[in-house]
């Protein structure tokens, strides 16, 4: 199955093909931004919430 990732934003075409690649190596390639509508690129959600554990 082909690797494809593309912007989340505009959908422009960021990188196809039948290699396998970490993301991370495709968006340090488009110096971390979509070359169209300049959107930062993150592969990974990092807006995850950290939350203090509760005590029960
Ligand atoms: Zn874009």
């Amino acid at each position: 199955m082909p690797q494809r990732i593309v912007c989340q934003k505009c959908g422009n075409l960021l990188y196809e093909g039948q290699e396998l690649k970490p993301p991370d190596e495709i968006i340090q390639k488009h110096d971390g931004k979509c070359p169209k509508c300049g959107k930062k690129l993150s592969y990974i959600p990092i807006d995850v919430e950290v939350k203090p554990a509760t005590k029960s």
